[in-house]
């Protein structure tokens, strides 16, 4: 049966406007990176995906590379918009990357014009659709020069093809220099794409934050759990179905003894607030205002209906966030 999307979808969510732009982002999003390859059931998929549309969550970020194998989760996406989703195309903000290597032809790398848009056009068959919302540059490339890659992005957009762009991955100085190619093409840089959470200070430490305050763009980060170690899954050793027994990008070698004593002191925390770590971590990355959108993973709707309760807490108090230091710091 087709769905029909929930009519109460607008009423709890909380949307944040993305920089000086005019546009709003759920505080989720959902990220297909993981859970939409063509390794696991089409059906549980698409339920996740239709799930998060009925909580708000309105915007789906994707990637040419994402799978299992690369490509799939787009194709797996444009099979539940032309279903499902298709008379809400204008109620959502899709995104794809393009840049990260996707096969051994020197064109499915890199910052090229060539790569980059050819990536996009196929990226737009896949998912069945005119244009995507935002288009990134997945990851900075030293080889290839800056106009370059800025320069597809501006065609991207002028060609109809993408409504806004990002980027990814890019340290401050590089996104400082793209931000200002993009401003002087009259492309204004959207939002940046930067890993963020406890377990990971970069944005804070690296002068991303302060920088997406100054040129006025949004940050949409991803992996705030962790990609699950901010969770109370493995307190007490490793699910089978949990990403650490299923992935290349997390592997069982990281839950040791250190990692069980600071997940162990920040469940402490999260349970004296009367919340999860999994929402205490979400509610973290959240508290700072340069922070668009948290854009999460998920492998069933109830980590969806858990994790966008995560707003629903009294904000993080001076000692708890420095105690959250304390033990979220290597
Ligand atoms: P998260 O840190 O949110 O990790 C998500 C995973 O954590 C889920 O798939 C699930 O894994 C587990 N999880 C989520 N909620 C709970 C819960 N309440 N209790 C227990 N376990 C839970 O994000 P991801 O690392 O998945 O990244 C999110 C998105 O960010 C990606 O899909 C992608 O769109 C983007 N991304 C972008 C990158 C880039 O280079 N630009 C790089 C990486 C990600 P499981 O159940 O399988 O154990």
């Amino acid at each position: 049966k087709v769905h029909v999307a929930a009519e109460d979808r607008y009423e709890k969510p909380e949307y944040r406007r993305a920089g000086n732009s005019g546009l709003d982002l759920p505080a989720f999003s959902l990220g297909l990176w993981q859970n939409f390859g063509v390794d696991r059931p089409y059906q549980s998929q698409r339920e996740i995906v239709l799930h998060a549309f009925d909580l708000g969550i309105t915007h789906f970020d994707n990637a040419d590379r994402y799978g299992p194998p690369h490509r799939a989760a787009q194709r797996f996406f444009g099979k539940v918009l032309k279903r499902d989703l298709a008379p809400y195309r204008d109620e959502l903000i899709l995104s794809t990357k393009a840049g990260n290597p996707i096969g051994p032809s020197p064109y499915h790398r890199g910052g090229s014009r060539k790569s980059l848009l050819a990536s996009l056009d196929q990226s737009l068959r896949d998912l069945g659709t005119d244009y995507v919302d935002i288009f990134y540059s997945h990851s900075p490339d030293p080889t290839t020069p800056l106009e370059e890659t800025v320069g597809a992005l501006v065609s991207a957009v002028e060609q109809g093809k993408a409504l806004y762009v990002g980027l990814s991955n890019y340290p401050p100085e590089r996104t400082r220099d793209a931000a200002e190619l993009l401003r002087q093409a009259g492309v204004p840089l959207l939002v940046h794409q930067p890993r963020y959470s406890i377990f990971d200070r970069g944005p804070e430490l690296n002068g991303l934050l302060k920088l997406a305050d100054e040129d006025g763009f949004g940050l949409v980060v991803y992996s705030p759990l962790a990609q699950g170690l901010l969770t109370g899954k493995y307190l007490d050793g490793i699910p089978a179905d949990a990403r650490a027994r299923n992935s290349a990008f997390l592997t069982p070698d990281v839950i040791d003894d250190t990692y069980r004593r600071r997940a162990t002191a920040l469940n402490r925390i999260a349970e004296q607030r009367g919340q999860s770590l999994a929402q205490l971590a979400l509610q973290w990355v959240l508290r700072r205002p340069q922070v668009t959108s948290a854009l999460i993973g998920a492998s069933s709707t109830w980590q969806l209906d858990h994790n966008v309760k995560a707003l629903g807490f009294p904000p993080l108090s001076e000692e708890e966030l420095a105690l959250i230091d304390e033990h979220g710091v290597h």
